[in-house]
């Protein structure tokens, strides 16, 4: 049994560290969905997360919401994040998911471009929006099954100096949850795995230029 457990809008000063703390003591590999402007504002945060074996995906440089915008702004969202993300990691990313998981066209085809997967989600606790970390805990583990890639929010768009307006922020009851559910998780007989070393994860959750992703998924950050 594997799945998935991926974070989006960060990095953040405040919470990433919280939950690489958790990630390290369980010895589970999660992958990162960053923002460009976080990635220059919190350098250290990435390079961490970088170190400690984790996995890093392109979510647009200021979170905007892809459909309508002008293609070359699109492409500017992506590849300047791709850009940030590669000098300060190192790394390139393979993974990109869209804000709200919002996979314009336009975006669809920068990623054929630049090499990226797109990649959206199967199990949405809704923790940007704060329900309770016990809410998100059980809304996790009853998300659970083979493949499952689980959605949660490690960051803020803007960053945790400037929060922008509805995007929760505080992301305490995401910690407290994943220090839950985690446990659990491993003790029911799951492990751990990243997207990119497991393209087929979700046949659901990977995109490609005609398959758009199912309304029913459309709800995230
Ligand atoms: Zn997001």
């Amino acid at each position: 049994m594997v799945m998935a457990l991926t974070f989006d809008d960060g990095p953040s000063p405040q919470y990433t560290p919280q939950v690489l703390d958790i990630l390290r003591d369980h010895g589970v590999q999660a992958t990162f969905f960053v923002c460009g402007d976080n990635v220059l504002q919190y350098p250290d945060v990435v390079r961490r997360i970088v170190a400690e074996g984790h996995v890093l995906g392109n979510h647009t440089w200021s979170h905007p919401e892809l459909d309508g915008l002008p293609a070359a702004e699109v492409r500017d969202q992506i590849q300047r994040t791709q850009d940030a993300i590669t000098d300060i990691s190192g790394r390139t990313p393979t993974l990109f998911r869209a804000p709200y998981g919002d996979f314009a066209d336009a975006a669809l085809a920068v990623c054929a471009d630049l090499g990226l997967r797109p990649i959206s989600w199967s199990v949405d606790p809704t923790d940007w929006a704060n329900p309770g970390s016990e809410v998100i805990a059980n809304r996790v583990l009853a998300g659970a099954a083979t493949g499952a890639i689980v959605l949660d929010h490690d960051g803020t768009e803007g960053g945790d100096d400037n929060p922008a307006p509805g995007s929760g922020g505080d992301r305490s009851q995401t910690v407290a949850a994943l220090s839950t559910y985690l446990p659990q998780l491993i003790d029911a007989g799951y492990a751990f795995t990243t997207p990119d070393a497991h393209p087929p994860l979700t046949a659901g959750a990977m995109l490609t230029l005609d398959s758009k992703p199912p309304p029913e998924v459309i709800r995230g950050r």
